[in-house]
Protein backbone atom coordinates (compact mmCIF):
# COMPACT_ATOMS: atom_id res chain seq x y z
CA UNK A 1 0.00 0.00 0.00
CA UNK A 2 1.31 3.60 -0.51
CA UNK A 3 -0.73 6.22 0.38
CA UNK A 4 -4.02 4.04 0.83
CA UNK A 5 -3.57 2.63 -2.42
CA UNK A 6 -2.45 -0.82 -3.80
CA UNK A 7 -0.15 -1.29 -6.58
CA UNK A 8 -0.31 -3.64 -9.21
CA UNK A 9 2.40 -4.12 -11.40
CA UNK A 10 3.16 -7.07 -14.19
CA UNK A 11 6.11 -7.00 -16.19
CA UNK A 12 7.11 -8.23 -19.38
CA UNK A 13 10.82 -9.82 -19.79
CA UNK A 14 13.27 -10.13 -22.78
CA UNK A 15 16.08 -12.15 -21.77
CA UNK A 16 18.50 -13.16 -25.10
CA UNK A 17 19.17 -16.54 -25.25
CA UNK A 18 22.87 -17.85 -25.29
CA UNK A 19 22.86 -19.97 -28.49
CA UNK A 20 26.11 -20.30 -30.91
CA UNK A 21 23.50 -18.97 -33.70
CA UNK A 22 20.88 -17.14 -34.53
CA UNK A 23 17.45 -18.29 -34.60
CA UNK A 24 16.70 -18.18 -38.25
CA UNK A 25 20.06 -18.49 -39.87
CA UNK A 26 23.71 -19.65 -38.72
CA UNK A 27 25.05 -16.18 -38.45
CA UNK A 28 27.12 -15.89 -35.08
CA UNK A 29 25.11 -15.27 -31.79
CA UNK A 30 27.19 -12.81 -30.30
CA UNK A 31 27.99 -9.64 -28.51
CA UNK A 32 30.83 -6.97 -29.42
CA UNK A 33 31.98 -8.01 -32.41
CA UNK A 34 32.57 -5.55 -35.49
CA UNK A 35 29.02 -3.43 -36.75
CA UNK A 36 27.13 -5.71 -39.20
CA UNK A 37 29.62 -8.03 -39.54
CA UNK A 38 27.47 -10.74 -38.65
CA UNK A 39 24.74 -10.66 -41.04
CA UNK A 40 23.32 -12.90 -43.81
CA UNK A 41 20.83 -12.25 -46.74
CA UNK A 42 18.56 -14.34 -44.34
CA UNK A 43 18.69 -11.86 -41.37
CA UNK A 44 19.12 -8.50 -43.34
CA UNK A 45 15.52 -9.38 -44.27
CA UNK A 46 16.05 -9.53 -48.21
CA UNK A 47 13.54 -10.45 -50.60
CA UNK A 48 13.38 -14.44 -51.14
CA UNK A 49 15.57 -15.82 -48.42
CA UNK A 50 13.58 -18.13 -46.25
CA UNK A 51 14.04 -18.71 -42.17
CA UNK A 52 15.09 -21.82 -40.34
CA UNK A 53 14.02 -22.06 -37.34
CA UNK A 54 17.09 -23.01 -34.59
CA UNK A 55 15.90 -26.05 -32.63
CA UNK A 56 17.96 -24.53 -29.94
CA UNK A 57 15.90 -21.83 -29.03
CA UNK A 58 12.50 -24.16 -28.82
CA UNK A 59 14.93 -26.51 -26.20
CA UNK A 60 15.71 -23.33 -24.37
CA UNK A 61 12.77 -22.00 -23.88
CA UNK A 62 10.93 -25.36 -22.96
CA UNK A 63 13.78 -25.52 -20.47
CA UNK A 64 12.58 -21.98 -18.82
CA UNK A 65 9.15 -23.28 -19.45
CA UNK A 66 9.86 -26.33 -17.07
CA UNK A 67 11.43 -23.82 -14.52
CA UNK A 68 8.55 -21.48 -14.23
CA UNK A 69 6.12 -24.61 -14.14
CA UNK A 70 4.12 -23.88 -17.63
CA UNK A 71 2.34 -26.11 -19.39
CA UNK A 72 3.65 -26.71 -22.96
CA UNK A 73 2.53 -25.90 -25.94
CA UNK A 74 3.98 -29.04 -27.87
CA UNK A 75 1.85 -27.43 -31.34
CA UNK A 76 2.28 -23.82 -31.93
CA UNK A 77 3.01 -21.48 -34.66
CA UNK A 78 5.56 -18.59 -35.60
CA UNK A 79 3.47 -14.87 -36.15
CA UNK A 80 4.82 -11.85 -38.15
CA UNK A 81 4.19 -8.74 -36.28
CA UNK A 82 4.44 -5.85 -38.65
CA UNK A 83 5.75 -2.51 -37.74
CA UNK A 84 8.06 -0.33 -39.21
CA UNK A 85 11.84 1.16 -37.92
CA UNK A 86 14.96 1.68 -39.14
CA UNK A 87 16.14 -1.28 -36.98
CA UNK A 88 13.98 -3.90 -38.65
CA UNK A 89 14.90 -4.55 -42.45
CA UNK A 90 12.12 -7.01 -43.00
CA UNK A 91 9.10 -4.14 -41.62
CA UNK A 92 7.99 -7.73 -39.43
CA UNK A 93 9.46 -9.04 -36.16
CA UNK A 94 8.98 -13.33 -36.02
CA UNK A 95 7.32 -13.65 -32.94
CA UNK A 96 4.40 -16.12 -31.47
CA UNK A 97 1.12 -14.26 -30.84
CA UNK A 98 -2.04 -16.23 -29.78
CA UNK A 99 -0.27 -19.75 -28.68
CA UNK A 100 3.30 -19.19 -27.05
CA UNK A 101 5.17 -21.97 -26.76
CA UNK A 102 4.71 -21.59 -22.77
CA UNK A 103 1.88 -20.78 -20.44
CA UNK A 104 0.09 -20.72 -17.13
CA UNK A 105 3.07 -21.16 -14.96
CA UNK A 106 4.16 -19.50 -11.47
CA UNK A 107 7.80 -18.77 -9.81
CA UNK A 108 7.84 -18.47 -6.00
CA UNK A 109 9.83 -15.55 -4.53
CA UNK A 110 10.57 -14.79 -1.13
CA UNK A 111 9.96 -11.15 0.13
CA UNK A 112 11.26 -10.04 3.45
CA UNK A 113 11.16 -13.53 4.67
CA UNK A 114 7.17 -14.34 2.75
CA UNK A 115 6.85 -16.59 0.34
CA UNK A 116 4.93 -15.26 -3.04
CA UNK A 117 3.63 -16.95 -5.82
CA UNK A 118 3.91 -14.96 -9.19
CA UNK A 119 1.79 -16.02 -12.11
CA UNK A 120 3.48 -16.42 -15.01
CA UNK A 121 1.03 -16.15 -18.44
CA UNK A 122 3.10 -17.07 -21.10
CA UNK A 123 6.80 -17.57 -22.49
CA UNK A 124 7.42 -17.28 -26.18
CA UNK A 125 9.83 -17.29 -28.55
CA UNK A 126 10.95 -14.28 -30.95
CA UNK A 127 13.57 -12.77 -32.82
CA UNK A 128 15.58 -9.32 -31.70
CA UNK A 129 15.82 -6.56 -33.98
CA UNK A 130 18.94 -4.78 -34.68
CA UNK A 131 20.60 -1.64 -32.70
CA UNK A 132 20.54 2.21 -33.63
CA UNK A 133 23.80 3.98 -33.39
CA UNK A 134 24.11 8.02 -32.95
CA UNK A 135 27.72 8.88 -33.40
CA UNK A 136 29.16 12.64 -33.58
CA UNK A 137 31.51 11.44 -36.76
CA UNK A 138 28.32 11.63 -38.33
CA UNK A 139 26.10 14.65 -37.34
CA UNK A 140 22.20 14.32 -37.58
CA UNK A 141 22.09 10.92 -38.88
CA UNK A 142 21.95 7.24 -37.24
CA UNK A 143 23.52 4.46 -38.12
CA UNK A 144 21.89 0.63 -38.14
CA UNK A 145 23.99 -2.43 -36.67
CA UNK A 146 22.32 -5.85 -37.93
CA UNK A 147 24.31 -7.71 -35.60
CA UNK A 148 21.95 -8.14 -33.40
CA UNK A 149 19.18 -8.94 -35.86
CA UNK A 150 17.34 -12.34 -35.60
CA UNK A 151 19.48 -12.94 -31.99
CA UNK A 152 17.17 -15.13 -30.24
CA UNK A 153 14.66 -14.07 -27.16
CA UNK A 154 12.12 -15.38 -24.96
CA UNK A 155 9.94 -12.77 -23.61
CA UNK A 156 8.38 -14.34 -20.44
CA UNK A 157 5.28 -12.16 -19.36
CA UNK A 158 3.95 -12.07 -15.33
CA UNK A 159 0.47 -11.98 -14.07
CA UNK A 160 -0.16 -8.35 -12.40
CA UNK A 161 0.86 -10.35 -9.04
CA UNK A 162 3.27 -7.52 -7.53
CA UNK A 163 2.46 -4.88 -5.04
CA UNK A 164 5.74 -3.06 -4.71
CA UNK A 165 8.56 -2.43 -6.31
CA UNK A 166 10.64 -4.61 -3.93
CA UNK A 167 8.67 -7.94 -4.85
CA UNK A 168 9.27 -6.71 -8.92
CA UNK A 169 12.58 -6.73 -8.40
CA UNK A 170 12.77 -9.59 -5.94
CA UNK A 171 11.25 -11.40 -9.44
CA UNK A 172 13.16 -9.85 -11.44
CA UNK A 173 16.44 -10.86 -9.44
CA UNK A 174 14.58 -14.63 -9.47
CA UNK A 175 14.42 -15.19 -13.27
CA UNK A 176 18.04 -14.16 -13.72
CA UNK A 177 19.36 -16.55 -11.30
CA UNK A 178 17.04 -19.10 -12.62
CA UNK A 179 18.27 -18.08 -16.63
CA UNK A 180 21.88 -18.39 -14.93
CA UNK A 181 21.37 -21.75 -13.39
CA UNK A 182 19.62 -22.98 -16.39
CA UNK A 183 22.78 -21.56 -18.53
CA UNK A 184 20.69 -20.16 -21.14
CA UNK A 185 21.33 -16.55 -20.84
CA UNK A 186 24.26 -14.70 -19.75
CA UNK A 187 22.07 -12.30 -18.50
CA UNK A 188 24.67 -9.57 -18.56
CA UNK A 189 22.51 -6.46 -18.31
CA UNK A 190 24.81 -3.83 -19.79
CA UNK A 191 24.95 -5.76 -22.78
CA UNK A 192 20.75 -5.43 -23.15
CA UNK A 193 20.65 -9.40 -22.38
CA UNK A 194 17.95 -8.68 -20.02
CA UNK A 195 15.29 -5.75 -20.62
CA UNK A 196 12.15 -5.17 -19.66
CA UNK A 197 8.50 -3.05 -19.59
CA UNK A 198 6.72 -2.19 -16.82
CA UNK A 199 3.27 -2.36 -16.14
CA UNK A 200 1.76 -0.80 -13.47
CA UNK A 201 -1.38 0.60 -12.10
CA UNK A 202 -3.07 1.71 -8.73
CA UNK A 203 -6.61 1.54 -7.00
CA UNK A 204 -8.07 2.14 -3.38
CA UNK A 205 -8.88 -1.37 -1.57
CA UNK A 206 -11.91 -3.18 -2.43
CA UNK A 207 -12.35 -0.66 -5.95
CA UNK A 208 -11.82 -2.23 -9.11
CA UNK A 209 -8.59 -2.31 -10.71
CA UNK A 210 -7.46 0.92 -12.14
CA UNK A 211 -6.09 2.02 -15.50
CA UNK A 212 -2.07 0.51 -16.16
CA UNK A 213 0.61 2.23 -18.07
CA UNK A 214 3.08 0.66 -19.68
CA UNK A 215 6.75 1.80 -19.44
CA UNK A 216 9.68 0.95 -21.87
CA UNK A 217 12.94 1.61 -22.17
CA UNK A 218 13.56 -0.55 -18.60
CA UNK A 219 17.69 -1.46 -19.08
CA UNK A 220 18.53 -2.52 -15.06
CA UNK A 221 16.51 -4.07 -12.24
CA UNK A 222 17.21 -0.85 -10.32
CA UNK A 223 15.81 1.38 -13.40
CA UNK A 224 12.80 -0.97 -13.31
CA UNK A 225 12.54 -0.10 -9.27
CA UNK A 226 12.83 3.52 -9.72
CA UNK A 227 10.54 3.49 -12.85
CA UNK A 228 7.70 2.03 -10.70
CA UNK A 229 8.52 3.96 -7.83
CA UNK A 230 8.17 6.97 -9.85
CA UNK A 231 4.96 5.86 -11.63
CA UNK A 232 2.75 5.09 -8.79
CA UNK A 233 3.84 9.01 -7.19
CA UNK A 234 2.63 9.91 -10.17
CA UNK A 235 -0.48 7.91 -10.78
CA UNK A 236 -1.69 8.66 -7.32
CA UNK A 237 -1.32 12.41 -7.46
CA UNK A 238 -3.42 12.82 -10.56
CA UNK A 239 -6.15 10.64 -9.04
CA UNK A 240 -6.13 12.73 -5.54
CA UNK A 241 -6.06 15.67 -7.64
CA UNK A 242 -9.33 14.64 -9.46
CA UNK A 243 -7.68 13.45 -13.12
CA UNK A 244 -8.01 10.13 -13.95
CA UNK A 245 -5.49 8.12 -15.33
CA UNK A 246 -5.19 7.44 -19.03
CA UNK A 247 -3.88 4.00 -20.58
CA UNK A 248 -0.79 4.90 -22.32
CA UNK A 249 3.02 3.73 -23.37
CA UNK A 250 5.29 5.83 -21.43
CA UNK A 251 9.51 6.05 -21.45
CA UNK A 252 11.60 5.94 -18.67
CA UNK A 253 14.23 7.85 -18.77
CA UNK A 254 16.96 6.79 -16.18
CA UNK A 255 19.03 9.95 -16.24
CA UNK A 256 16.51 12.14 -15.57
CA UNK A 257 14.11 9.78 -13.29
CA UNK A 258 11.21 10.55 -14.61
CA UNK A 259 8.99 8.91 -17.56
CA UNK A 260 7.15 10.70 -20.68
CA UNK A 261 4.22 9.80 -22.67
CA UNK A 262 4.93 8.18 -25.90
CA UNK A 263 1.81 7.30 -27.18
CA UNK A 264 -1.52 6.70 -25.73
CA UNK A 265 -4.14 3.76 -26.29
CA UNK A 266 -5.76 5.55 -29.01
CA UNK A 267 -2.77 6.03 -31.66
CA UNK A 268 -1.62 2.47 -30.19
CA UNK A 269 -0.16 0.33 -33.00
CA UNK A 270 -1.61 -2.20 -34.36
CA UNK A 271 0.40 -4.85 -35.08
CA UNK A 272 -1.75 -6.78 -37.63
CA UNK A 273 -0.29 -9.97 -36.97
CA UNK A 274 -0.37 -12.83 -39.15
CA UNK A 275 0.68 -16.60 -39.25
CA UNK A 276 4.31 -16.57 -40.58
CA UNK A 277 4.29 -19.06 -43.59
CA UNK A 278 7.79 -19.20 -44.07
CA UNK A 279 8.43 -21.44 -41.22
CA UNK A 280 6.68 -24.54 -40.32
CA UNK A 281 4.36 -25.27 -37.27
CA UNK A 282 6.56 -26.25 -34.13
CA UNK A 283 5.83 -29.89 -33.35
CA UNK A 284 7.49 -31.00 -30.25
CA UNK A 285 7.14 -34.68 -29.31
CA UNK A 286 6.14 -35.30 -25.21
CA UNK A 287 9.10 -37.53 -25.10
CA UNK A 288 11.17 -34.58 -26.15
CA UNK A 289 9.52 -32.34 -23.38
CA UNK A 290 9.90 -35.06 -20.64
CA UNK A 291 13.92 -35.11 -21.94
CA UNK A 292 13.98 -31.34 -20.93
CA UNK A 293 12.18 -31.37 -17.55
CA UNK A 294 14.67 -33.91 -16.51
CA UNK A 295 17.25 -32.02 -17.31
CA UNK A 296 16.07 -28.99 -14.79
CA UNK A 297 18.75 -28.74 -11.37
CA UNK A 298 17.22 -27.61 -8.12
CA UNK A 299 16.22 -23.90 -8.42
CA UNK A 300 17.83 -21.07 -6.80
CA UNK A 301 14.46 -19.97 -5.46
CA UNK A 302 13.64 -23.21 -4.03
CA UNK A 303 17.24 -23.97 -2.81
CA UNK A 304 16.90 -20.38 -0.27
CA UNK A 305 13.58 -21.74 0.55
CA UNK A 306 15.43 -24.68 1.69
CA UNK A 307 18.38 -23.69 3.32
CA UNK A 308 16.33 -21.48 5.40
CA UNK A 309 13.36 -24.08 6.78
CA UNK A 310 16.29 -27.27 6.47
CA UNK A 311 19.47 -25.54 7.51
CA UNK A 312 18.57 -22.47 9.63
CA UNK A 313 20.56 -20.22 7.68
CA UNK A 314 19.07 -16.68 7.24
CA UNK A 315 17.15 -15.30 4.19
CA UNK A 316 20.51 -12.77 3.09
CA UNK A 317 23.25 -15.78 3.42
CA UNK A 318 20.59 -18.44 2.18
CA UNK A 319 19.68 -15.85 -1.15
CA UNK A 320 23.76 -15.04 -1.53
CA UNK A 321 24.65 -18.84 -1.91
CA UNK A 322 21.87 -19.82 -3.37
CA UNK A 323 21.91 -17.32 -6.24
CA UNK A 324 25.36 -18.39 -6.98
CA UNK A 325 25.25 -21.69 -8.89
CA UNK A 326 28.94 -22.40 -8.02
CA UNK A 327 28.88 -21.37 -4.63
CA UNK A 328 25.67 -23.54 -4.48
CA UNK A 329 26.76 -26.25 -5.88
CA UNK A 330 30.04 -26.20 -3.08
CA UNK A 331 27.48 -25.96 -0.05
CA UNK A 332 25.23 -28.70 -1.02
CA UNK A 333 28.52 -30.93 -1.28
CA UNK A 334 29.66 -29.39 1.76
CA UNK A 335 26.45 -30.20 3.45
CA UNK A 336 26.03 -34.18 2.23
CA UNK A 337 29.02 -35.25 3.88
CA UNK A 338 26.51 -34.55 6.96
CA UNK A 339 29.40 -34.14 9.48
CA UNK A 340 29.21 -30.23 10.25
CA UNK A 341 26.58 -27.72 10.33
CA UNK A 342 25.71 -25.19 7.42
CA UNK A 343 27.05 -22.25 10.11
CA UNK A 344 30.65 -24.30 9.81
CA UNK A 345 30.42 -24.02 6.24
CA UNK A 346 28.83 -20.65 5.32
CA UNK A 347 31.62 -18.79 7.89
CA UNK A 348 34.15 -19.60 5.58
CA UNK A 349 32.34 -20.03 2.63
CA UNK A 350 30.92 -15.90 3.30
CA UNK A 351 33.81 -14.95 4.93
CA UNK A 352 37.60 -15.66 3.82
CA UNK A 353 36.23 -17.43 0.54
CA UNK A 354 33.97 -14.79 -0.68
CA UNK A 355 36.45 -11.83 0.46
CA UNK A 356 39.60 -13.95 -1.81
CA UNK A 357 37.25 -14.18 -4.63
CA UNK A 358 36.18 -9.81 -4.06
CA UNK A 359 39.86 -9.34 -3.86
CA UNK A 360 41.22 -11.46 -6.79
CA UNK A 361 38.22 -11.20 -9.16
CA UNK A 362 38.78 -15.55 -8.92
CA UNK A 363 35.93 -17.53 -9.14
CA UNK A 364 35.78 -21.14 -6.76
CA UNK A 365 36.68 -23.07 -10.09
CA UNK A 366 40.16 -20.85 -9.97
CA UNK A 367 40.96 -22.02 -6.06
CA UNK A 368 41.78 -25.36 -4.99
CA UNK A 369 39.33 -25.34 -2.52
CA UNK A 370 37.25 -29.08 -2.47
CA UNK A 371 34.09 -29.81 0.32
CA UNK A 372 36.92 -32.49 1.24
CA UNK A 373 39.80 -30.24 1.97
CA UNK A 374 37.61 -27.83 4.08
CA UNK A 375 35.82 -30.26 6.14
CA UNK A 376 38.90 -31.66 6.85
CA UNK A 377 39.75 -28.07 8.12
CA UNK A 378 36.52 -27.58 10.33
CA UNK A 379 37.92 -31.10 11.74
CA UNK A 380 41.40 -30.00 12.86
CA UNK A 381 39.66 -26.55 14.12
CA UNK A 382 36.91 -28.53 16.24
CA UNK A 383 39.39 -31.24 17.60
CA UNK A 384 42.03 -28.39 18.61
CA UNK A 385 45.05 -29.57 16.74
CA UNK A 386 44.97 -25.95 15.12
CA UNK A 387 43.71 -22.84 16.32
CA UNK A 388 40.99 -20.88 14.33
CA UNK A 389 43.75 -18.14 13.75
CA UNK A 390 45.76 -21.38 12.08
CA UNK A 391 42.71 -22.24 10.66
CA UNK A 392 42.87 -18.72 8.92
CA UNK A 393 46.47 -19.90 7.07
CA UNK A 394 45.46 -23.28 6.46
CA UNK A 395 42.92 -22.26 4.48
CA UNK A 396 44.89 -19.83 2.22
CA UNK A 397 47.01 -22.52 1.49
CA UNK A 398 44.39 -25.22 0.47
CA UNK A 399 42.99 -22.04 -1.72
CA UNK A 400 45.87 -21.93 -4.07
CA UNK A 401 47.42 -25.57 -3.58
CA UNK A 402 46.24 -29.20 -3.94
CA UNK A 403 48.03 -30.17 -0.72
CA UNK A 404 46.43 -32.03 2.60
CA UNK A 405 45.72 -30.44 5.51
CA UNK A 406 47.58 -32.30 7.61
CA UNK A 407 50.51 -31.47 5.52
CA UNK A 408 49.94 -28.12 5.33
CA UNK A 409 49.70 -28.23 9.51
CA UNK A 410 53.29 -29.71 9.58
CA UNK A 411 55.24 -27.36 7.12
CA UNK A 412 53.69 -24.58 8.73
CA UNK A 413 54.34 -26.12 12.39
CA UNK A 414 50.80 -24.98 13.34
CA UNK A 415 49.56 -27.61 15.60
CA UNK A 416 48.50 -26.31 18.80
CA UNK A 417 50.70 -27.68 21.88
CA UNK A 418 48.21 -29.43 24.73
CA UNK A 419 51.30 -31.02 26.24
CA UNK A 420 50.60 -30.27 30.01
CA UNK A 421 54.40 -30.23 30.62
CA UNK A 422 55.87 -28.17 27.94
CA UNK A 423 52.42 -25.34 28.90
CA UNK A 424 53.24 -25.31 32.50
CA UNK A 425 56.99 -24.10 31.36
CA UNK A 426 55.70 -21.44 29.34
CA UNK A 427 53.61 -20.38 32.50
CA UNK A 428 56.22 -20.38 35.25
CA UNK A 429 58.02 -18.12 32.53
CA UNK A 430 55.32 -15.98 32.24
CA UNK A 431 54.16 -15.27 35.64
CA UNK A 432 57.47 -14.84 36.87
CA UNK A 433 58.42 -12.09 34.22
CA UNK A 434 55.09 -10.36 35.42
CA UNK A 435 54.70 -10.26 38.70
CA UNK A 436 52.61 -7.17 39.02
CA UNK A 437 50.08 -8.57 36.65
CA UNK A 438 49.79 -11.25 38.80
CA UNK A 439 49.30 -9.33 41.94
CA UNK A 440 46.80 -7.25 39.65
CA UNK A 441 44.70 -10.34 39.45
CA UNK A 442 44.87 -11.36 43.42
CA UNK A 443 43.78 -7.35 43.61
CA UNK A 444 40.61 -8.49 42.06
CA UNK A 445 41.40 -6.93 38.76
CA UNK A 446 40.22 -9.71 36.86
CA UNK A 447 41.04 -8.77 33.14
CA UNK A 448 45.16 -8.90 34.30
CA UNK A 449 43.89 -12.80 33.11
CA UNK A 450 43.52 -12.09 29.53
CA UNK A 451 46.83 -10.07 29.74
CA UNK A 452 48.56 -13.09 31.22
CA UNK A 453 47.12 -15.85 28.59
CA UNK A 454 47.99 -13.45 25.72
CA UNK A 455 51.72 -13.15 27.02
CA UNK A 456 51.76 -17.30 27.05
CA UNK A 457 50.24 -17.22 24.02
CA UNK A 458 53.01 -15.04 22.46
CA UNK A 459 55.69 -17.00 24.55
CA UNK A 460 54.14 -20.19 22.57
CA UNK A 461 54.70 -18.51 19.08
CA UNK A 462 50.59 -18.86 18.98
CA UNK A 463 50.75 -22.45 19.28
CA UNK A 464 49.47 -23.06 23.20
CA UNK A 465 46.27 -24.15 23.27
CA UNK A 466 44.51 -21.16 24.34
CA UNK A 467 41.50 -22.81 26.59
CA UNK A 468 44.29 -25.17 27.97
CA UNK A 469 47.00 -21.98 28.59
CA UNK A 470 43.88 -20.32 31.22
CA UNK A 471 43.35 -23.51 32.94
CA UNK A 472 47.02 -23.69 33.93
CA UNK A 473 47.60 -20.14 34.80
CA UNK A 474 44.22 -20.34 37.25
CA UNK A 475 45.87 -23.11 38.53
CA UNK A 476 49.37 -21.71 39.17
CA UNK A 477 48.08 -18.02 40.59
CA UNK A 478 45.64 -19.76 42.48
CA UNK A 479 48.54 -21.34 44.54
ZN1 LIG B 1 22.13 -14.18 -40.64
Amino acid sequence: MVKGYEVVIGLEVHAELNTDSKIYCSCKNQFGLEVNSQVCPICMGMPGTLPTLNKKVVDYAIRMGHALNCSINRVCKQDRKNYFYPDLPKAYQISQAEVPLCENGYVDILVDGEERRIGVTRIHIEEDAGKLLHSDKFDGVSLVDLNRCGVPLIEIVSEPDMRSSKEAHVYLETLKSILQYLGICDCKMQEGSIRCDVNVSVHKPGEPMGTRSEMKNVNSFSAAVRGIDYEVERQISVLEAGGTIVQETRRWDDVKGISTSMRSKEDAQDYRYFPEPDLLTIVVEQERVDELKATIPELPNIKILRYVKEFGLNIKDATFIAESVELAGFFDACMAKGRFGAKCYTTWILGELVKFMNETGKTLADTKLTPENLTDLAEVIENKTISNAGGKKVFAVILNEDKPVAEIIKEQGLAQVSDDSVLEKIADEVLAANEKSVNDYKGGKTNALGYLVGQCMKASKGKANPGKMKEIILKKIGE
